[in-house]
């Protein structure tokens, strides 16, 4: 199938009257996606207009949902105050200044981010990384603090309007890889963002070829939304080849490289390009492991996942995680209970085969770790939520079930009030413990996984 490279051209807030599917929307919804837009980032681009959103369907259509300001993504009263001042043609700095309250309110640093996660060598905090997990550092590189577009409902939603001043964003390179030596417990470096495929394929490169030096880095990890909102990045664009070259090389070196990919919705893997960016990326020898958060109006329904897993299965990716929308920005519109998202994973998981069976979730990215709803049950008389740490701040946490009673309601871990009449959950103490400290737990002691199997040795 031919393919016509395209440039890159973006969408923002400003060119809204430009675009021109937009311009044949009635007045009070462009005026609406202005009011919107001023609190909450927004970025498109020509391929997902064109390619991916079905404009018969808007404002329904998932891609549209997933990309364009909508007006449930305020508070009511929000959204009227934003739309007086749009109406009335209010100053740039009169619109920023009641933007700046709303998003204040809207929880923009979630999971203890800033104060739990950022690791230190002698020089200081490392700004610009994260080591929450012991085996996998997480690397903001300074480059790669945009995306290709925004999704709408972006758990990193406040370093993209302004109220992050990229306090992750590092520029050492040579930084990152000393930390990386000096911690043989690190087995994967995540590269993240924003979108780290944002970068031209040589400023990567200048990242992740010192790391190929160290024997206890298996992985490479970048995670990137690049194959669902500009998949002319691996096939069309100038530096696509060389970027796939960067990838081989990885392999080369003996590390895997996995391009955790963010898709959202099947349609992102239903044109040519697509496809074929996949194959490029998989034809390197790069593993593609696919996730996504459940979200209202986007993806909430069980065939949606899993054809969307099917697809990726046959395209040669492996699904991996479907989270559960995290506790900030717009997350009262875009929400699924826990109860609703587990029944969406089972109903999901249920149609597919084993290869699809590798996604795990519903999982929320909380403060202490990643925690999966595992199933509901009735226990003694009391109907309950089992969960389990996938991921944890003390790896020792993870795989041991606990119980919350069940709430049909309930959205988040905070909400979750421990069963059977217990104090609290058997995590609680030792997270204040780590609160306290501000150290992770394998800081103090706890013998690595790497000296635990006599590999550091070998
Ligand atoms: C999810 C996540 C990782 C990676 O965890 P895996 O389960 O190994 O994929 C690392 N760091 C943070 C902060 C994460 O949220």
């Amino acid at each position: 199938m031919l393919i016509r490279p395209r440039t890159y051209r973006a969408y923002t807030r400003k060119d809204l009257d430009r675009i021109p599917q937009i311009g044949r929307l009635p007045e009070e919804i462009r005026t609406d996606m202005k009011a919107v837009s001023a609190v909450l980032p927004f970025r498109v681009n020509g391929y997902v207009l064109d390619e991916l959103i079905d404009w018969s369907r808007v404002p329904d259509d998932p891609m549209f949902q997933l990309t364009f300001p909508q007006p449930g993504m305020l508070a009511a009263p929000d959204l009227e105050l934003m739309r007086t001042l749009v109406r009335r043609g209010a100053s740039p700095s009169e619109i920023r200044l009641a933007a700046r309250e709303i998003q204040l309110r809207m929880n923009p640093h979630p999971a203890g981010q800033r104060e739990l996660n950022v690791p230190r060598d002698d020089s200081g905090p490392l700004s610009g990384t994260q080591h929450k997990y012991r085996e996998t550092v997480l690397f903001f590189p300074s480059q790669g603090q945009t995306c290709h577009a925004y999704c709408t409902y972006c758990f990193r939603w406040a370093q993209f309007v302004g109220l992050e001043d990229f306090k992750f964003a590092a520029r050492e390179a040579e930084r990152l890889a000393a930390y990386v030596r000096r911690h043989p417990e690190v087995e994967s470096v995540l590269f993240t963002g924003g979108d780290p495929l944002i970068m031209r394929a040589s400023a990567l490169a200048a990242y992740i070829e010192p790391l190929l030096e160290i024997d206890h880095v298996d992985a490479i990890r970048i995670g990137s939304k690049a194959p669902a909102y500009w998949p002319y990045r691996f096939v069309t664009d100038p530096d696509a080849d060389e970027l796939l070259a960067l990838f081989e090389r990885v392999r080369r070196a003996g590390k895997n490289l996995a391009l955790m990919a963010h898709y959202s919705h099947p349609i992102e893997l239903s044109t040519p390009i697509a496809v074929g960016a996949l194959q490029r990326i998989v034809e390197t020898g790069a593993v593609v492991r696919t996730q996504a958060p459940l979200i209202r109006h986007v993806n909430d329904d069980a065939d949606t996942w899993a054809g969307m897993w099917r697809t990726q299965v046959r395209l040669g990716a492996v699904p991996y995680y479907m989270f559960v929308e995290r506790d900030t920005g717009a997350r009262e519109y875009f929400a699924v209970p826990l109860a609703e998202a587990h029944a969406i994973y089972n109903d999901a998981i249920r149609q597919c085969s084993g290869l699809e069976r590798t996604a795990r979730g519903p999982s929320m990215s909380a403060t202490p770790g990643k925690v999966a709803v595992q199933g509901i049950a009735e226990i003694g008389g009391e109907r309950v939520f089992v969960l389990s740490f996938l991921q944890a701040r003390d790896p020792s946490w993870v795989g041991r079930p606990f119980f919350a009673r069940f709430d049909p309601e309930a959205v988040w871990l905070d909400e979750l009030e421990p069963a059977f009449g217990e104090p609290q959950f058997f995590w609680e103490p030792g997270m204040r413990r780590i609160e306290r400290s501000g150290r992770p737990p394998w800081l103090d002691g706890t013998p690595t996984s790497r000296a635990a199997d006599g590999r550091a040795a070998g």
